[in-house]
């Protein structure tokens, strides 16, 4: 049953930043307002997540290593059901290929409690003074699965995995306070913010950005603009939005694109986050469930206005 375990682990936690991405959705569904996760040589030595969440007692701790056991509901969300994976197999599978330790107390809970299971092996189920909320740890990911260890990337490529992941995770959960550490180094930190604008604008700021600060025709576009060094290969580090709504809109992006135009290889993609805001009689805000569709009474002039603002921020910081 050990083999069975261990390949239906691969399918659930592939790598460092699957086994991330799972925990913190835990976190999340349990209401948690503050998520901290350490990571120790990549996260092949330790991976530490520590929320403020609702906690479990030692009945719920028992029942959250056991297989396809779950306290969720399915609803009807059946896309959400598969793109999270088996449910209740997270955390079975991570303790089938690591040791997993649980560390949980309700914030009304007079006290907390301890549960380890190490590689598959129930190892500790006892009484711990621990704080509010919960504490999982994971050490020595995939140490007794050579196979799966075989197939890790560099320990930089899967920090970089584990940091995009945290980043969509907190760019999808604004309220929510963000913290992540490799070897003792804060990578990302996000504070709870108001809306998704202020915590893209907190998530991007960076020394390689220049403000950008543009009005003109009763159209004002604000945020910041990625220098071409802090430009990516990867086109999602685009942040667009129309009156505070995120869109996904190829006049936009297209003229972001223009404006980099001679300042980027052709295989880079500018990092921006972009707000334009306008009179709602200028633009057709269309909400899709797929995607955000905008339409705009004055193409040319969206476009324009882009590129003049992009390019002034650009030329004041020399670029
Ligand atoms: P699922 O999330 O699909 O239910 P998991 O294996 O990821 O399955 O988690 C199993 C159960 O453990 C969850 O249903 C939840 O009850 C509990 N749990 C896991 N992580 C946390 C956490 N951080 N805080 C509170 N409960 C948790
Ligand atoms: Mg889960």
């Amino acid at each position: 049953s050990h083999l069975i375990d261990r390949i239906a682990a691969g399918e659930v936690v592939e790598r460092p930043a699957s086994a991330v991405k799972e925990l913190v959705e835990n976190s999340l569904d349990a209401g948690a307002r503050r998520i901290r996760v350490e990571l120790t040589g990549g996260g092949t030595t330790r991976i530490l997540v520590a929320d403020d969440g609702q906690g479990m007692d030692p009945a719920e701790l028992r029942l959250a290593v056991e297989r396809h056991a779950t306290s969720k509901l399915p609803g009807d969300d059946l896309l959400a059901i598969h793109s999270f994976g088996f449910r209740g197999e997270a955390l079975p599978s991570i303790a089938s290929v690591a040791r997993l330790t649980l560390e949980s107390r309700p914030p009304r809970a007079e006290s907390g409690w301890r549960l380890v299971v190490d590689n598959g092996s129930m190892a500790e189920d006892a009484p711990a003074a621990v704080p509010p909320g919960t504490r999982i740890s994971v050490d020595g990911l995939f140490a007794r699965v050579p196979a799966r260890l075989k197939f890790l990337k560099s320990e930089r490529s899967e920090v970089a995995a584990v940091i995009d992941t945290v980043r969509r995770l907190a760019m999808a959960h604004p309220m929510v306070a963000f913290e992540l550490l490799h070897d003792g180094r804060r990578l990302l930190h996000a504070a709870a913010a108001p809306d998704l604008p202020a915590r893209v604008l907190d998530l991007l700021a960076t020394r390689d950005a220049v403000a950008v600060d543009f009005a003109r025709d009763g159209l004002a576009l604000g945020g910041l603009a990625g220098l071409p060094a802090a430009s990516r290969g990867i086109a999602d580090h685009q942040y667009l939005f129309v009156n505070g709504r995120p869109v996904k809109d190829r006049l936009l992006s297209g003229a972001v694109r223009g404006a980099y135009a001679d300042l980027l290889a052709r295989d880079r993609h500018p990092v921006v986050a972009l707000f334009l805001t306008c009179d709602s009689s200028f633009v057709d805000v269309n909400v899709h469930p797929a995607k955000t569709e905008v339409r705009f009474a004055d193409a040319a002039a969206v476009r324009a206005l882009i590129v003049s603002a992009l390019r002034r921020a650009l030329d004041a910081a020399g670029v």
